[in-house]
């Protein structure tokens, strides 16, 4: 998508500060961040939002889930403490930046519920 930030990050086309890359899947640093460790992990293919998944993303999606994730926890040394992992989806959720993308936050105590 020509004017995805988030597909541009991805491309190179705007720096970010990557914490995990792969063929498919990019994570990089919160520019706000909201606790110490703020990573945001989106699919280099553009998706606007979970809702966007399809069957043929399901290998994606798990990878994210199974690999990504687990992998970035520990590297951040958070895996044992605890972390959350959120993905704002349309208006009501919060989501201002249409590339599906998954915050992972930790290196806090974390309070529920979110505002
Ligand atoms: P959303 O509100 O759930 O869509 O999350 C979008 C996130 O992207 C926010 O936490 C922003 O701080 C973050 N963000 C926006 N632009 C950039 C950028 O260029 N680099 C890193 N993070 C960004």
């Amino acid at each position: 998508m020509a004017d995805c930030i988030f597909c541009k990050i991805a491309q190179g086309e705007i720096p970010s500060t990557k914490v995990y890359e792969d063929d498919q899947v990019l994570a990089f640093r919160d520019l706000d961040p909201q606790a110490q460790e703020h990573v945001l992990i989106i699919p280099k293919k553009h998706l606007e939002s979970v809702l966007a998944l399809k069957a043929e993303d399901r290998d994606l999606a798990a990878h994210i889930l199974i690999e990504v994730v687990p992998e970035i926890a520990r590297s951040l040394n958070i895996d044992a403490s605890g972390f959350r992992l959120v993905t704002n989806t349309g208006a009501d959720g919060g989501q201002t930046v249409g590339h599906l993308h998954f915050h992972l936050l930790g290196g806090r105590s974390l309070t529920w519920p979110p505002g």
